[in-house]
């Protein structure tokens, strides 16, 4: 593939895993213990606020002590170095694409080191607890809630991420299960507008059959060796 050509990557939890962030599949289904519908949707967090807030309390605190993994390095590199366009649509709520140095990252279900204060409107960095309600940087009511989109409510910047696939050559899949829509499925719009569609994953994702490719094995391993092809491609062809 030529390396002056556009490329949408979706990741999901699996691109985490190995730098020690749970997905929900190695929890069984569950969410470090607790069941979605328990932590995160809208009733939820009606129900019970204390519970959800302690829960994405703990995962802010994590997240902060996990470092980015040869996949999220190996992502920057192609982001840096590709001739094209590379959008990085990530399902993660984790920091680790930025902070392996990634710039174009799209948080379609929002950001754990985030928070929406539902009185204002504002989203302000966060990385504290939220557990003692604490003010709002923007207009000091107490209405902080994570910046998360849950399980019911409309991802963040769908007709950018439209947009980004309708000028797409490629679409790459990494390690999400294909079972979260409407990220599962970009695959099925991707074909539907003639773009090459690649998955690379630990398992076969539910849609996999959608894509042309599939390439399975730990993100360490096969998302650095796949960076280094198609950046090695690009040279060779000269189109760089
Ligand atoms: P998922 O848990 O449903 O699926 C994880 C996928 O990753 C599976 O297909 C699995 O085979 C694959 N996988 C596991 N280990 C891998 C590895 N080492 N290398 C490559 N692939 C690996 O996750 P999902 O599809 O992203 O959907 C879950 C939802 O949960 C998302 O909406 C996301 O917001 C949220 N979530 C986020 C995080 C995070 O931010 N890191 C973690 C857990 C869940």
């Amino acid at each position: 593939m030529g390396g002056n050509r556009n490329i949408v990557i979706l990741t999901g939890a699996g691109v985490s895993a190995e730098s020690g962030i749970d997905t929900f599949r190695d929890g069984g289904g569950l969410w470090e213990q607790h069941r979605v519908e328990d932590v995160a949707t809208p009733e939820a967090f009606q129900r019970d606020p204390d519970l959800v807030l302690r829960f994405y309390d703990k995962r802010r605190e994590a997240v902060q002590t996990k470092e980015p993994n040869a996949a999220h390095n190996a992502l920057a590199r192609l982001e840096a170095k590709w001739g094209g366009d590379v959008l990085i649509v990530t399902q993660n709520v984790d920091d680790l694409h930025e902070r392996a140095g990634a710039k174009n990252v799209l948080h379609m279900h929002g950001e754990l080191l985030n928070a929406w204060c539902t009185a204002c409107d504002a989203r302000s960095r966060w990385t504290r607890p939220m557990i003692d309600r604490p003010a709002c940087p923007a207009c000091s009511a107490s209405a902080l809630r994570p910046d998360i989109v849950w399980f019911g409510e409309m991802p963040y910047r769908m007709e950018e991420i439209y947009g980004a696939l309708r000028q797409a050559d490629l679409f790459v899949s990494i390690g999400t299960s294909g079972a979260v829509y409407p990220a599962a499925g970009f695959v099925r719009d991707a074909r539907e507008l003639g773009v090459e569609t690649l998955e690379l994953n630990l398992e076969r994702s539910e849609g996999s059959s959608w894509f042309d490719e599939t390439r399975l094995g730990p993100a360490t391993e096969i998302v650095p060796a796949w960076v280094d092809e198609v950046l090695a491609q690009a040279l060779e062809s000269g189109i760089r």
